[in-house]
């Protein structure tokens, strides 16, 4: 064969694998029989040969060829909301197994807790054994398939709690949110083949490959880690909360139609007043910020007052709402600006 035609055959080649891959399975960092007894091998196999490996495939079909193949796995997860569900399970899938693989080892791979994460534990749960028993509890009770976390919270503290599937606290769409440390999978695919129904009894087990040393690792990372300033911000629910109402009156008024404004002004003030109330992302909770969200609740105030007013002149009243609804959206984008700077 010449030359020519090897490198046409090997372009062919390069070009019909189908998609980029842009994530990668990682390999287990140790044999599969290296789990045992705490966790058997085939499930070990199984579990990431085929359940990881399949999140990682199915990422990657459903990311080629879109916007979201340029975009970092923690916006794909902080926006989870937003992302079909085959991109919030899968992206999902990857972020929690990569993590799980990293802070299971066996004993002689271990290494000892970090100080910090020590005193860490011991200032919120008293003890690591009866943090072992918050998170036994956040797992057994989590109906379903989940997992239970170890995190890092926006405030720097610890928590504990569960989320459903493959859903995680770095996304928009776990109620409680931070950066995890250390997570446990309850899907019946972490632990069927050896102790069926009883997942008490893998929970109990389980902790024997517990690597704190990976752990503290993790949880010194993430004290440091920019997204935790990112979820913070992003967990200021109130001014979502405004966010949506404002959106849904003033893009009409754009466009002339004022009927949204005039049945939700009593809302949006509402709403208006909740977000004044409400405590912004401690990075961002100055004196600008509070001097807008006075202004912002004074603005929606003065248009809903002139939405109850009778007008002769419909026309003129909506120009004027138009001028006011434009006014508090730029106090809005204020509000946002100072927000994220
Ligand atoms: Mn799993």
């Amino acid at each position: 064969m010449s030359k020519n035609l090897l490198i046409q055959g090997l372009l062919i080649l390069l070009s019909s694998t189908g998609f980029a891959q842009v994530y990668t399975l990682p390999n287990l960092p140790f044999e599969f029989a290296a789990y045992e007894p705490a966790v058997d091998a085939q499930t070990m196999q199984i579990h990431h040969d085929k359940h990881h490996a399949a999140y990682v495939t199915n990422l990657n079909k459903a990311i080629t060829g879109t916007a979201m193949e340029k975009i970092s796995m923690n916006d794909l997860l902080m926006y989870a909301s937003f992302r079909s569900a085959t991109v919030r399970n899968n992206a999902g899938g990857h972020y929690n197994h990569s993590l799980f693989w990293d802070i299971l080892a066996p004993k002689a791979s271990q290494r000892p807790i970090s100080k910090e994460l020590q005193l860490a534990i011991e200032s919120k749960y008293t003890s690591i054994d009866s943090l072992i028993a918050t998170i036994n509890k956040a797992a057994s009770t989590r109906f379903g398939s989940g997992w239970a976390w170890l995190v890092v919270t926006p405030e720097g503290k610890l928590a504990v709690f569960s989320t459903a599937n493959q859903d995680n606290p770095i996304m928009d769409v776990s109620s409680e949110r931070g950066i995890p440390i250390l997570g446990i999978d309850v899907w019946e695919h972490a632990y069927y083949l050896k102790y069926q129904n009883k997942r008490a009894d893998y929970l109990n087990n389980i902790w024997a490959l517990i690597n704190w040393g990976a752990v503290s690792d993790k949880y010194a990372a993430a004290l440091n880690d920019p997204l935790l300033k990112e979820i913070e911000k992003d967990n200021w629910l109130a001014i979502k909360d405004f966010h949506k109402v404002m959106a849904q009156t003033f893009h009409p008024a754009e466009e002339k139609n004022f009927a949204p404004l005039k049945s939700r002004s009593g809302e949006l003030y509402a709403k208006a007043i909740l977000l004044k109330n409400s405590t912004p992302p401690v990075s961002a909770n100055n004196a600008g910020i509070q001097d807008a969200l006075t202004r912002l609740e004074k603005q929606c105030l003065d248009i809903h007052q002139l939405v109850q007013k009778p007008a002769k002149d419909e026309e003129k009243k909506n120009a004027q709402l138009f001028e006011m609804i434009t006014k508090a959206h730029d106090i809005f984008h204020e509000v946002e600006g100072l927000c994220h700077d």
